[in-house]
């Protein structure tokens, strides 16, 4: 009855056919592809596949795997994975097949695209881009991370297609060298298992996991594995006692269902031996025992329950290992309910309960998940999911070490749940505490924190959640953020949040030190000039201009030495001759501003060096010709020359205008809008959208299109870098068939 939980490599065909045996395997392995997608196969669908497979097949065609296979082998096998063992479509299968050809050979994406549309040509390209995540260097590799889950946002088919490229790579890594098997053994249990699992593919994340021990840990894998053998007749025999009486009394209560027993992955069993430290024959869960119900939809939470029913009529349950996922579904999407009870001789024995659509949830995830969806009116928890993703991928400028930490505890964590006062339900990662549950709230609520009720009990914010608990948040308008919070938060929402308010608080206090510091060099007879600065953040070696005003503002950095800097080094600059009279400056346009002016201002560099904002009334964006204009109150503001407030700033303020420039970084983008009008025509979205954000990877913040009598009006805002970028959109724009006018607007006056 119990399954051999042994993973064991296929055994490799040794590859010394010749080329007329070689096609006739290749053409095997692709009719049983074809056989296994048999049923989702539609009219036309056919042709597109073995198009695929012989565009692949050919591109790949001189080139051979480490075990000697012809290469192709390996696409077939991905899209065998993607079909059976995940559920994916037509689409996918596509994908798996080319999903090396961009990468690997002369095959482009415009081939993919011009053969295949769009949808698979993205597909394909996200697949390109995360094929190197292997990487000596941690935070290269963790840079990678960053981008498979950016892509994973883009479409979810995309890493599971990368899922079934990293299984069928573990299971054939035998023929690698030790050195490569362990480094992408260990880069599976650390990034591709935990996203299985969260991605709900139970299945695929125990054997990934089976398959990297195997490489990691071959002693104990081996000999774990052989107890499990040599304990076998032993267990089929407890599982068939156990599960005797129950069988009657589920057979004589009407349910039509399945019962047999399951070995634990040896993965897991080694996870037990070390967290408890005990000996594998101390360990009593080797198996659990998984009830399959058939039961109709509407029927299937009463059956699990009657089924619980039963066995504990039978067996005595532990009350605190009751897990009711039926309720609330684990939000991976897996649906059961699990207890443990005490079976014959005394020992405990798990149950799993499930109906057999959650059943093919658990084993396909998020495919099988999408499959149900329609028609229930739940709120998605992948859509979620993915929204939070989207949310700490766009708020964090963390460097990626840090935020790789952050993102496997907030996403792939097992999780509680906790409820509001109200009685909602939040999901959130094991250990959260209060004040993670404050900030999933809101930002502005978390920043405010100072305790919360648990149960109605009074506790600190540093409190860790247990599933179950009702969560009541105390906030005061005194209370401001500290550096401590860090070190006890733990999704990243509140870590970015809580650096964010940092950071804010920093700024205030920096303005300080600048003054300080401002008054200490002029009264030494040097400038306060951006060269200074630099030299004295250089001197005192500080990463940032910010941090060394803070420390000037918190008075932990003693400036007296700079006196001897400047008798010893001489380095700092004197003042320029004072600048020109007011009235002159008044009646020259900025772009003539002479060039020897000392108040050359850079920024764009760092957002830390100088504070500025960009005028609401232009809106402008590096690259147009801009003058600095020093507000009462508010900075220094950014206007373009053009700004329609430009010639009054200039000509009656010219003392407080100051020469600008932008520095090169293509790191911020700035919004501006485009205005669009055309013969409105079927897919004129799409062609816009597809020059946007597919050639142009510039990103579309909001649209509009209306359409009347044949023409359409659209608005469009866009996050551009400069004003290059943006002056090629408008080209790339005109070029498309039935549009008439390109033109910019300010994005802010919509
Ligand atoms: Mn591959």
């Amino acid at each position: 009855m119990e399954e051999q939980a042994i993973v064991t490599a296929p055994v490799l065909p040794k590859y010394n056919l010749n080329e007329e045996q070689e096609k006739k395997e290749i053409l095997r392995h692709y009719r049983a592809l074809l056989r296994a997608l048999r049923p989702k196969l539609k009219k036309g669908d056919k042709e597109l596949v073995r198009h695929a497979f012989e565009m692949a097949a050919d591109a790949h065609k001189t080139m051979r795997r480490k075990s000697g296979e012809p290469y192709i082998i390996h696409p077939i096998a991905v899209a065998m994975i993607c079909v059976e063992e995940i559920g994916l479509g037509i689409r996918s299968t596509i994908c798996a097949l080319l999903h090396d050809t961009v990468e690997d050979t002369d095959l482009s994406l415009e081939d993919v695209e011009r053969e295949f549309g769009h949808e698979i040509a993205r597909i394909v390209d996200g697949l390109t881009k995360i094929s190197n995540v292997i990487d000596t260097n941690t935070s290269q590799q963790a840079e990678n991370f960053k981008k498979i889950l950016l892509t994973l946002t883009d479409d979810p088919r995309v890493i599971l297609i990368k899922l079934a490229d990293r299984l069928h790579n573990m299971r054939t890594l035998d023929s690698m060298k030790r050195e490569k098997q362990l480094k992408i053994s260990s880069e599976t249990v650390w990034v591709y298992a935990p996203l299985a699992h969260r991605m709900g593919l139970y299945n695929v994340k125990t054997e990934l996991e089976d398959l990297s021990m195997k490489y990691m840990e071959p002693e104990t894998y081996k000999e774990i594995a052989r107890k499990l053998a040599e304990t076998k007749r032993e267990r089929t025999r407890y599982i068939n006692e156990f599960i005797r009486p129950i069988k009657d009394k589920l057979e004589s209560g009407d349910l039509d269902f399945e019962i047999y027993g399951r070995p634990k992955s040896i993965h897991s069993i080694w996870n037990k031996i070390k967290k408890k430290g005990v000996a594998f024959e101390e360990v009593y869960d080797l198996f659990a025992i998984r009830i399959i119900l058939n039961s109709p939809h509407s029927r299937e939470k009463e059956d699990c329950w009657k089924v619980y029913s039963i066995i504990t009529d039978e067996y005595t349950p532990s009350p605190e290992r009751l897990r009711d996922w039926l309720s609330n579904p684990k939000s991976n999407g897996y649906e059961a309910l699990h207890t443990t009870v005490m079976g014959p001789q005394g020992k405990w024995v798990e149950v799993q309960i499930r109906s057999k659509r959650m059943n093919e949830i658990a084993e396909k995830g998020l495919a099988a998940h999408y499959k149900y969806k329609e028609g229930s009116s739940d709120e998605d928890r992948f859509d979620k999911w993915f929204g939070q993703i989207r949310e700490v991928l766009n708020n964090q400028d963390t460097d990626s070490v840090d935020f790789l930490q952050d993102f496997k505890m907030s996403f792939l964590a097992e999780e509680i749940y906790v409820y509001t006062p109200k009685g909602d339900v939040k999901m959130l990662p094991i250990g959260s505490t209060a004040l993670d549950f404050a900030f999933s709230i809101h930002s502005a609520v978390g920043t405010k924190c100072i305790g919360a009720k648990i149960n109605h009990k009074l506790v600190p914010i540093s409190h860790k959640l247990r599933s179950g608990d009702q969560v009541e948040i105390i906030t005061s308008n005194k209370q401001k953020p500290s550096d401590d919070w860090l070190n006890f938060v733990v999704t990243a929402k509140a870590k970015n949040k809580i650096k964010d308010a940092l950071k804010e608080v920093k700024r205030t206090i920096a303005e300080e030190g600048k003054y300080i510091l401002q008054r200490k060099l002029e009264g030494m007879g040097a400038a306060f000039v951006q060269t200074n600065v630099d030299t004295l953040v250089a001197f005192y070696k500080f990463h940032s201009q910010l941090d060394f005003y803070y420390q000037v503002a918190i008075k932990a950095l003693d400036l007296k030495e700079l006196k001897e800097f400047n008798v010893l080094g001489d380095k700092l600059e004197p003042p320029k001759p004072p600048k020109p009279q007011v009235h002159e400056l008044a009646v020259e346009p900025v772009p003539h501003y002479s060039k020897k002016d000392s108040e050359l201002i850079i920024f764009g560099e760092s957002s830390d060096k100088i504070m500025y904002n960009l005028a609401k009334c232009c809106n402008p964006i590096p690259g147009d010709d801009v003058f600095g204009f020093v507000s009462t109150g508010k900075g220094l503001i950014i206007h373009r020359t053009n700004c329609p407030n430009a010639p009054s700033l200039l000509s009656n303020y010219g003392h407080r205008v100051v020469k600008t420039k932008w520095a090169k970084n293509k790191a911020i983008s700035f919004l501006t809008g485009l205005k669009i009008i055309g013969m409105d025509d079927v897919g004129v979205v799409n062609k816009i959208t597809n020059v946007i954000s597919g050639d142009l990877r510039v990103n579309i913040s909001a649209m509009t299109i209306e359409s009347h009598d044949g023409l359409f009006e659209g608005t469009i805002k866009v996050f551009v870098h400069d004003k290059e970028e943006l002056e090629e959109l408008v080209i790339r724009l005109k070029q498309l068939k039935g549009i008439h006018l390109v033109d910019r607007f300010d994005a802010e006056k919509v």
